[in-house]
């Protein structure tokens, strides 16, 4: 069954209905790019149909040949007449770029699903490598506005240090200024990972070690702000050591079902 079988088409749909009905994806896209890149010859719409139903697509062939001709007028692929098509050399680039980029974002994917102590204990310590680089980079780099509001982040009280906690170590890696670091930790302080720090506040909570880490958060904008490079690096490594402890700790008195659990509930694993 094809994508146009499914479509709800009534009388009262209109020539453009069925072009905004049956409109190719990205995702279609990437599919179909990828194919080409490892034929030896020149592909059909036919062929590259049969192949991207085979990848789970429902469409019609009619729907790839538009695919093709958007291809076509962006210099993606190229007509050889009846023969079908091949890819431009921009068109194998960007299949190139396409696949390396998938196979980064599982592989980080990979990485951020965290399954249970071990798991978080491993991420924790890449965090430590990185972080205390970008402590290190936000002393040398942060612009003045940045360490205006990373003062003002550390000085909040009440509702707004639970914000503060959840934000602080984004910012600290934006304001490092490294490139190679600013995309790391965008990573890894992905949206989907603020569940985790609010896991590591709880854990902080039970191991009364809360009060300690706001304390160590104020100290790092400290050296930033004075940028004081191995003050901040070090500051930086004392809070993640502390976590990582902290985490072993609640883990090794019989609580290590809870992070399972919370870790599980929030579809990180
Ligand atoms: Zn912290």
């Amino acid at each position: 069954m094809t994508y146009l079988d499914k479509a709800p088409y009534g009388s009262g749909n209109t020539p453009r209905d069925e072009e905004e009905t049956v409109r190719h994806t990205p995702a279609m896209e990437s599919a179909l790019l990828a194919f080409m890149s490892v034929q030896e010859g020149p592909v059909g719409a036919r062929a590259a149909t049969r192949h991207l139903r085979e990848c789970g697509f429902d469409l019609s062939e009619s729907t790839v040949s538009r695919l093709l001709n958007d291809l076509d007028e962006r210099a993606l692929t190229q007509s050889l007449g009846r023969k079908g098509r091949i890819l431009t050399e921009e068109g194998s680039r960007v299949a190139a770029n396409q696949q390396l980029d998938s196979r980064r974002a599982s592989s980080f994917a990979e990485a951020l699903a965290l399954r249970d102590v071990h798991d978080l204990i491993d991420h924790l310590v890449g965090r430590r490598g990185i972080e205390r680089e970008a402590a290190r980079a936000a002393a040398l780099r942060a612009r003045p506005e940045e360490l205006t509001r990373l003062r003002a982040m550390v000085e909040t009280t009440g509702e707004a240090r639970w914000r503060e906690r959840l934000a602080f170590h984004k910012l600290v890696g934006q304001a490092s200024h490294n490139k190679q670091i600013q995309a790391i930790s965008t990573t890894l302080f992905d949206e989907r990972l603020d569940m985790l720090e609010r896991l590591l506040i709880m854990i902080g909570i039970k191991q009364d070690a809360l009060l300690r880490w706001d304390q160590e958060h104020r100290d790092i904008v400290a050296s930033i702000s004075d940028r004081d490079a191995d003050g901040a690096e070090r500051l930086m490594v004392v809070h993640l050591d502390g976590m990582i402890r902290e985490t072993e700790h609640f883990a090794n008195s019989g609580n290590a079902h809870v992070i399972h659990t919370l870790l599980a509930e929030n579809d990180l694993a």
